[in-house]
Parts: C-alpha cells; structure tokens; sequence
C-alpha cells in the first residue's frame, strides 16, 4: 500500500503518520525532513537549496522528483511509502503518477486530515515557547494555513477525482482518528 497524507500545520499529521507507519510496517516519506537532512550534512545538493528552503520558496521540481525517484526503486520501499509534503501541486501529482508506473505501483489512498482554522491557532499556540509574541505566532498560524489550503486545493481535488480522497475529521481526539484510519485502510 502506498499512500499521501495531507494536512495543515497543526491537523496531527506527524502524529497520524508515525501511527500508519507503525501499525501498517509502511516508510515515511517527507520531502521537507529529507531537504532538511541534505541542508543539514551540508552535502553539494544541501548547499544549493538552504537559501531556497529558508526564503520559504519551493525546490525546484526536479530536485524533488529525483529524491523521490531514489527511493521508489529501492525495493525494500516497494509498495510501502507514505508520501508526506509530496506531491504539492498539480504538476508534482502527475510527475509522482509517472514515476509510480515507471516502478510498477500506484497510489492507493489519499487521506486529508481536516481542521479548521481556529483549531490550528489553538494547538500552534499551546505547543510554541510562552517567550514568544502570540500574536505573533497567531499570524505566522494564520499565513501557513491559508498557504496550504491554496496551494494544496488543486492536489485534493484532482485526487477526489480519482475517488481515492478520504477526508478525515481532525478535530476529533486522536484514538478515534487512529480508528477510523484503520477502518479506511482495512477496506482497501
Ligand atoms: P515541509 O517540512 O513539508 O513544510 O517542507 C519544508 C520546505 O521544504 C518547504 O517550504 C519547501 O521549501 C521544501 N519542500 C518540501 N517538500 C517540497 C515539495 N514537494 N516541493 C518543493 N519543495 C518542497
């Protein structure tokens, strides 16, 4: 099974996924802790993508796509990846559809973790350092989330489309979202 998770900054996404890893013995994949990791071991790709990456702009889609490329062929991955920050646009969707064919898989389920705005302000503001401005943090909130429902809407439409979006209710306390993840995955 190989599956996209989608959702703002706050919806409990790391905390879903680290659950689905678990439970389904699946492999993360997050194009953001990878960049990061590059940027980190000051590698030559690192050092081409820190000014991007800290300007808040995206990667160039070939970077990316070479990422994920280095990982679908591996075989221990076959079949078994979450994607998470990936694909981010429409163009990125089609490119990850090719790739998937070219390494005979397929994407089997989208799932999109739903919060309303409110709900983000909220958990942001309880998890960031008290030493911090909150209105500050209320408006770095505020852009974030407003930046992923642009730029993430085309993606969610288009896999809605291909019925393989389910939209899960984030607002809800995390076993019950656990469940009704399961309940998704085990119908596939
Ligand atoms: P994230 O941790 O997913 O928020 O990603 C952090 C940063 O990494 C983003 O702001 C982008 O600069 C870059 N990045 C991550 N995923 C992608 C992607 N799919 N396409 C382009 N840039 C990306």
């Amino acid at each position: 099974m190989n599956l996209i998770i989608f959702g703002p900054p706050g919806a409990g996404k790391g905390t879903q996924s680290t659950f689905i890893k678990k439970k389904y013995n699946l492999f993360q994949l997050s194009t953001g802790e990878i960049l990061r990791d590059q940027i980190k071991e000051k590698t030559n790709l690192g050092n081409k993508i820190a000014p991007i990456i800290n300007s808040g702009a995206f990667v160039p889609d070939e970077i990316v796509s070479e990422l994920i490329e280095r990982i679908l062929k591996e075989k221990k991955y076959n079949n078994r990846v979450i994607f998470d920050g990936y694909p981010r646009s429409l163009s990125q969707a089609k490119n990850l559809e090719y790739l998937l064919k070219k390494y005979k898989q397929k994407i089997d389920l989208v799932l999109k973790l739903s919060v309303s705005l409110e709900t983000v302000i909220k958990r942001i503001i309880k998890r960031k350092n008290l030493e911090e401005r909150p209105d500050d943090n209320e408006q770095i909130a505020i852009k974030r989330y407003k930046t992923y429902e642009k730029s993430t809407e085309p993606v969610i439409e288009h896999y809605k489309k291909l019925n393989l979006l389910k939209v899960i209710n984030g607002e809800r306390p995390i076993d019950q979202i656990n469940k009704e993840i399961s309940d998704i995955i085990g119908l596939i």
